[in-house]
């Protein structure tokens, strides 16, 4: 194939908005991608660690009663992070995965989501939000890739979370066998009750 000799006089555009099936809208490859493209910027306003605290506190106590994870502030470096908040960044809508093909790269002050591998034309682009483990609970994943462990977390959380959800696991089956065995002697409970009550009549 003839490859256009300038082709980088023109930004070539790698992405398109779609519904998307793991949250609401996505990003999508609109052409293949090769690995460590910057596919689009992550843009936004620069603020003060402050202010910005005060943004994501709000934006977290919001979050509880709507159900959604967007918080959309990036930490820039020590005194600034960027509020990609607004609707004119596009790369806000791209959704968390747990195997992911972007990943969000900071480069002279400006973030670029960036391919982390070949992306065939139609796939959803995703990036791993790094959650850490404060209110996991409240960020089910829906990515449904086979690396998917349920919940928003950055992987260097993942053993962590693992061993809550292993012992919230072991609780619950706990529970399950005390319930079941209950159950049985009510049941039986009930068996012996059964005749007694025929020889009555
Ligand atoms: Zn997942």
């Amino acid at each position: 194939m003839a490859k256009p000799k300038s082709a980088a006089a023109t930004p070539v555009v790698w992405h398109v908005v779609r519904r998307s099936s793991i949250h609401s809208q996505g990003v999508f490859a609109l052409r293949d991608i090769p690995p460590g493209t910057r596919i689009l910027e992550y843009t936004g306003e620069k603020i003060g660690k402050r202010e910005s605290e005060r943004r994501a506190n709000e934006r977290l106590a919001r979050a509880k009663v709507t159900g959604e994870a967007a918080v959309y502030i990036f930490n820039l470096n020590k005194r600034q992070d960027l509020d990609g908040s607004m609707k004119s960044n596009i790369a806000r809508l791209l959704n968390h995965s747990c195997d992911p093909n972007c990943e969000a790269i900071q480069s002279r002050g400006r973030i670029w989501m960036t391919a982390l591998r070949d992306i065939k034309k139609g796939e959803e682009l995703t990036f791993n939000y790094g959650f850490d483990l404060e209110n996991w609970s409240e960020h089910p994943c829906r990515c449904g890739t086979d690396r998917c462990i349920g919940f928003i977390a950055g992987e260097e959380y993942w053993g962590e979370l693992k061993t809550i959800l292993e012992d919230r696991a072991a609780i619950v089956r706990a529970k399950k066998k005390t319930e079941a065995s209950a159950a049985k002697k009510t049941s039986a409970k009930k068996k012996s009750a059964a005749p007694a009550k025929k020889k009555k009549r």
